[in-house]
């Protein structure tokens, strides 16, 4: 299949197609422009599919007999026509009519299927918004109109009010496509197939109108084969195989301004329902219909809200995460450990309870890096902090306070006590690696300042006197 058929395809025949508009109808020419053109685009489909062999082929097949069941229509409501001269209605050119619908439906839910693979919360609630907004005029302009309209029998009303209700379930189709994933930046078929459903309804909807109004409308055939057109132009497209892959990841709730702008739009369709309604005929407003369509509508849009503000209070947790944790070990970082300390000498102060604050330093840690590589050194601190936090009580604080070096914050406990407990973590630091500590007990005054300080020239002296030791500021004790 050349790599432009489509193009080609829709330059030929959109012409012939719009053609039919200026065409008298029950001619020959007028019957070519319309039914011709939809049994060749038909063919061509049917053809294509055989040939080109889509990796969707279920979906274009059930797109293709949405195109077939409605030429069919045609095709039998002319034979019944013009060759037989049954002018009826219904009659079996509407079930066939009536049959392109749900096949359409069902091609254009595997389109969505295959887009979303099952993933897309956001995109179901914008849809049910959008198709509830339209639901409403269609309801209150169209179907119930029909409904009120005289009928030669129940089959009569019946058929007449499936068309708009199958429209309707086809605007929820066209606006669940459009609200997936990654519809910004579309396929061109994609957007082929859209504009396919679009005139498809603009005509059934000018049809629904002339029958409720009466009158002539010369753009109903034009906008029903180019229905097919499309659909046939989106088949041959170059990137047809393409067009049901997932969409990109969307950020689950966000919500753009033109999305806003849409479901804003969305949601005043109610209110502008009855304002025409009001306007048109102040004693006969179906206010029921305006009444449940516009609480369906809040409730919706309420929900919607709530995925918003899941996304930002998850957002809002992750943020709290990234500003106070150390990225590489998951230990708290160096501004934690300011707060930290600044807490637990706030409450020192209050209850009078012993701090101690200590700094951790790996011995030799250069040469670790030298030797195994910076990745391994990577690991070696990841695999330190998690030792280390693993022997320490749940109260006390590890941070990482800046590259090999860790502080400790020790509240409630005497030095000694403090001392052991970091004496504890020696045997706990990985691959046989050692490091030094100073350690410190607040004096009841001194500034968080002024004790990390004293806690750093005894870690100063640890690595002076051997490294492999923890040393006290206070009484400069030997511990191992
Ligand atoms: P000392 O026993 O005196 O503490 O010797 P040392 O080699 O541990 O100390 P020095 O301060 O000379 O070197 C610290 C090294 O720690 C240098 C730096 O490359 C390494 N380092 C700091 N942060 C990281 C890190 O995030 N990952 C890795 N792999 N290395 C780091
Ligand atoms: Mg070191
Ligand atoms: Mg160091």
């Amino acid at each position: 299949m050349p790599r432009r058929a489509g193009i080609w395809w829709l330059l030929l025949s959109v012409p012939v197609a719009l053609s039919n508009a200026w065409l008298p109808g029950g001619g020959l020419a007028s019957w070519i422009c319309y039914d011709g053109l939809g049994v060749v685009s038909c063919v061509v489909m049917v053809v294509a599919l055989g040939r080109l062999r889509p990796p969707s082929a279920r979906m274009w097949w059930l797109l293709a007999a949405g195109s077939i069941f409605s030429v069919l229509g045609d095709l039998v409501y002319d034979v019944l026509l013009n060759i037989l001269h049954v002018d009826a209605y219904p009659s079996v050119a509407d079930v066939f009519y009536l049959l392109s619908y749900p096949v359409t439906v069902g091609g254009l839910g595997l389109l969505v299927r295959g887009r979303t693979r099952g993933r897309d919360r956001v995109g179901l609630l914008d849809a049910a918004i959008v198709s509830t907004a339209l639901a409403l005029p269609a309801w209150t302009f169209v179907i119930r109109p029909i409904s009120e309209l005289d009928h030669a029998g129940l089959g009569d009303q019946l058929v007449s009010l499936a068309y708009p209700v199958f429209d309707v379930l086809l605007v929820v189709m066209t606006a669940r496509l459009v609200t997936t994933p990654g519809s910004r930046r579309l396929p061109v078929p994609f957007l082929m197939l859209v504009i396919a459903q679009v005139t498809r309804m603009l005509s059934d909807i000018s049809f629904s109108a002339t029958s409720i109004v009466g009158g002539d409308f010369p753009w109903l055939n034009p906008g029903w084969v180019l229905t097919y057109l499309l659909t046939t132009a989106a088949l041959l497209h170059p990137a047809a195989g393409r067009i049901d892959e997932p969409g990109p990841q969307r950020d689950a709730g966000v919500l753009s301004t033109p999305r806003l702008t849409l479901l804003a739009a969305a949601s005043l369709l109610a209110p502008a329902v009855l304002v025409v309604e009001g306007l048109r005929n102040a004693h006969k407003i179906d206010w029921v219909a305006v009444a449940i369509g516009s609480t369906i509508l809040f409730l919706l849009v309420v929900a919607r809200m709530k995925l918003l503000l899941n996304r930002v209070h998850r957002q809002a947790r992750q943020l709290e995460q990234l500003a106070h944790l150390d990225g590489l070990t998951g230990v708290p970082n160096r501004r934690s450990w300011d707060d930290a300390l600044t807490r637990e000498l706030a409450r020192a102060r209050r209850s009078g309870e012993p701090v101690v604050v200590g700094l951790l330093d790996l011995d030799f840690f250069k040469k670790f890096n030298d030797a195994y590589g910076h990745q391994a050194g990577d690991l070696l601190l990841k695999e330190a902090a998690a030792g280390w936090r693993a022997q320490l009580r749940d109260p006390d604080v590890l941070a990482r306070y800046g590259g090999e070096e860790f502080g400790v914050v020790i509240a409630g406990l005497a030095a000694a006590d403090a001392l052991a407990i970091v004496s504890r973590l020696r045997p706990a630091t990985p691959r046989g690696q050692t490091f030094s500590a100073g350690l410190a007990a607040w004096d009841g005054h001194e500034s968080a300042e002024e004790l990390v300080h004293r806690a750093d020239q005894a870690l100063y002296l640890a690595k002076d006197a051997g490294r492999d030791r923890v040393f006290l500021a206070e009484d400069v004790t030997l511990a191992g």
